[in-house]
């Protein structure tokens, strides 16, 4: 068996979050929680942080510090808020660092997780489509083990091991289509919030469940792809699995297919990450291919789901182009969230800022963040002209 390994989870109190610390919680003797964090749910991140027996909590929101503090009182557990604890948090060098903060939020630690160079289940694609050669070039640096939780990638990664990228003829990456995949246009125009976040086969958080139904969470993932797997843009493609039961392939040039399947259970992937490379058990309930019948693939539509087409270019493009993509997307997505602008609004503004800025490509974080600063400021623009 394995010794006890430290970890840290950042985004500790959301759906990533919560499955990790699930499987955690079947196998407390193997991990040690070094630190966990959350945004602004002071409460659950306090419950969490005396469960798991955490040396540090820290609440991202300064603002929500003293209900943190109260909460941990006499327990031992550290408490600390704001953007610079949350780096610190994870600089403190735990093994393995799942990064499950939502958005580019989560950019600066998980550069300091990468710089503690230990393993880092990534799960939030944000941050690497908006770093991407920069955090890439920090993975190197620093010897740090990136190892991909989103499922596509990690299933790309399985179908990987032992094989050379040069023998690689495509990797496909699969895509639900979202809870809106049948709508047509007129219809997706009247989209409603409720309705998005309303996913046929997964349950995520409130922005990846927007993301996946205008397909940006499929575009955010190619390019995701693009740095994970080097094989050249012209080699990654996606197709449609409204049964999410494939979750990506690898196709070789001697005409093998390799595909990984698996239940609509982030667990999965989460474990093979913290397991790797070994496995561990985890309690999702066994593919039953029998029950589920049949598997079905189509061709994507970008006419009416215009996301994967700008990822693309954004990814041919490169430098900061995809910190700007993604930083659009943020803003119009919790403009749609709060009821601020229609469904299709979200990918024309996501257009409309990439054709009104066009970065130098950023050398550094802090450039990647300047970029990502600036995007904002113009898409929120955009959203306040609506
Ligand atoms: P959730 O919204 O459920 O959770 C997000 C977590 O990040 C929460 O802990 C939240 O804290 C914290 N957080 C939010 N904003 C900030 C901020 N500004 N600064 C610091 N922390 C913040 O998201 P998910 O778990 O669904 O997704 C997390 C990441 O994983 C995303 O990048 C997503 O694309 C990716 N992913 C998710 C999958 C899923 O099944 N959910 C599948 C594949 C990838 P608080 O609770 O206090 O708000």
């Amino acid at each position: 068996m394995r010794s006890m390994r430290s970890l840290t989870v950042l985004g500790a109190t959301g759906s990533i979050g919560a499955s990790t610390l699930d499987l955690i919680r079947r196998n407390r003797d193997q991990w040690r929680v070094v630190a966990l964090t959350a945004h602004a749910n002071a409460g659950d991140l306090a419950k969490l942080a005396l469960e798991f027996g955490a040396e540090l909590a820290v609440v991202a929101d300064e603002a929500h510090l003293p209900a943190l503090r109260e909460a941990l009182a006499g327990s031992g557990v550290e408490a600390a808020g704001g953007p610079a604890a949350l780096v610190e948090a994870a600089a403190r060098g735990a093994e393995v660092t799942v990064a499950a903060i939502v958005g580019c939020a989560g950019l600066a630690p998980t550069m300091a997780a990468i710089e503690q160079g230990g393993v880092i289940a990534l799960a939030n694609k944000e941050a690497l489509v908006s770093a991407g050669e920069v955090m890439m070039a920090a993975v190197a640096r620093h010897g740090a083990t990136l190892l991909p939780v989103d499922s596509e990638h990690n299933a790309i990664f399985q179908c990987l091991a032992g094989n050379r990228a040069e023998h690689v003829r495509w990797i496909t990456l699969t895509a639900s289509g979202g809870p809106f995949r049948d709508w047509s246009l007129e219809r997706l125009q009247a989209a409603t919030p409720a309705e998005a976040v309303r996913h046929p086969n997964w349950d995520m958080g409130a922005k990846i469940s927007v993301d996946s139904a205008t397909m940006f969470n499929k575009g955010l993932e190619l390019i995701e792809a693009y740095h994970l797997f080097p094989v050249g843009l012209d080699r990654l493609r996606i197709i449609v699995h409204p049964q999410s039961v494939v979750h990506s392939m690898v196709e070789y040039r001697d005409g093998s297919t390799l595909a990984q399947l698996g239940p609509s259970d982030m667990r999965v992937p989460i474990a093979s990450a913290l397991a790797w490379p070994e496995r561990m058990d985890t309690p999702c309930a066994p593919l039953d291919l029998a029950e589920i019948g049949e598997l079905t693939f189509r061709k994507p539509d970008e006419a009416r789901f215009p996301a994967t087409r700008l990822a693309r270019e954004a990814a041919q493009a490169g430098g900061g182009i995809p910190a700007v993509l993604n930083a659009a997307n943020e803003i119009s997505v919790a403009a749609f969230l709060h009821g601020q602008i229609s469904f299709t609004r979200i990918a024309a503004y996501v257009e409309d800022v990439l054709g009104s800025y066009a970065p130098p490509p950023p050398a550094s974080l802090s450039d990647v963040l300047e970029v990502d600063g600036e995007a904002r400021a113009r898409a929120r623009t955009l959203v306040t002209s609506t």
